[in-house]
């Protein structure tokens, strides 16, 4: 069985030889690394060097992590110097659920402005954009599509299914994580996501239950949806991997 960890934090992953090689024995054939600032993209660049073909880079700019106009500009300056060798643009995205961004109308449109630069670059280059939408489902949605990206996978998704109709009516996909176990808003979702439709993902080193994932927990991700979908393990392995093999182009 070949899996692909398509959302995978590996910065943060302690003892990375370790974990890869874990992965490599539990079948993952491919991990998508995510950045998420300018300091966590640089390692991104590193790791991916150093496993090469293995770890597959995507470049990107958090919501949760802008920091001022310095640190946005020398962020994006760093994704379009290297968006060649990147598979992807991500992670990006909004997220109303901060207090900050709750409150503050501001906040939101520094969210958007920042996002909608992200999508721009993933459309130009004909890369997927890898999106965070949590709390701000319908705008991410809305500003893919009225920026014309044509490729985009949006990570856990657990908004609402109307608004992930027209995710799917845009030819987006979604990645499940390891939470499809237990995480009610999720689980509704992908009982809509058709396996042509979907990825799996760890979100590594997020914690699932009080354990930190690492890609070889992909298994835990295949398992869950197997089982929330009453279909066969296999048969959701091969169809997630050639989907990810064919929107990250690998
Ligand atoms: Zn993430």
């Amino acid at each position: 069985m070949h899996l692909i960890d398509t959302h995978a934090h590996l910065e943060e992953v302690a003892d990375l030889d370790g974990a890869l090689a874990r992965a490599k024995q539990a079948g993952v054939v491919a991990v998508i690394a995510v950045g998420s600032d300018l300091a966590s993209n640089q390692r991104i660049l590193e790791i991916a060097d150093r496993y090469r073909g293995f770890v597959y880079p995507a470049l990107g700019l958090h919501p949760g992590n802008l920091g001022d106009i310095a640190h946005q500009e020398a962020t994006f300056r760093l994704i379009e110097t290297n968006l060649d060798r990147l598979v992807g643009v991500g992670e990006i995205g909004l997220d109303y659920h901060y207090r900050d961004a709750r409150k503050s109308e501001e906040v939101r449109e520094t969210q958007k402005r920042a996002y909608s630069r992200a999508l721009a670059l993933a459309r130009d280059s004909g890369k997927p954009a890898l999106i965070h939408s949590r709390g701000s489902w319908q705008d991410c949605v809305d500003l893919a599509q009225e920026l014309k990206v044509e490729k985009a996978i949006f990570h856990w998704y657990s908004g609402p299914v109307d608004v992930l109709q027209q995710a799917l009516s845009a030819g987006y996909f979604v990645s499940a994580t390891p939470a499809t176990e237990y995480s009610e808003g999720h689980r509704r979702a992908l009982l809509h996501v058709g396996i042509e439709r979907l990825m799996l993902e760890t979100d590594s080193p997020v914690a699932y239950k009080g354990v930190p994932a690492e890609p070889a927990h992909v298994l835990k991700t295949l398992s869950a949806v197997s089982a929330l979908k009453g279909a066969a393990a296999d048969v959701i392995a091969q169809a997630t991997t050639n989907n990810a093999r064919k929107v990250f182009g690998m």
